[in-house]
């Protein structure tokens, strides 16, 4: 059910079942739900760099 997002600067995948924890996202937060100003913990770019990881599920 939880669509991953990977990043396609660095490979970084969010996982919604981890959320980002270093970046103050909790647990369970699915990826379209992330603030518009979050970006990627590992190399900074923002959320258009993300792409769905596998099969796109519902949106
Ligand atoms: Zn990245």
């Amino acid at each position: 059910m939880a669509q991953k997002y990977c990043c396609k600067a660095c490979d970084y995948v969010y996982n919604p079942q981890k959320g980002d924890v270093e970046g103050g996202v909790a647990p369970g937060v699915a990826f379209k739900d992330l603030p518009e100003d979050w970006f990627c913990p590992k190399c900074g770019v923002g959320k258009e760099y993300f792409e769905p990881v596998g099969a796109a599920e519902e949106e």
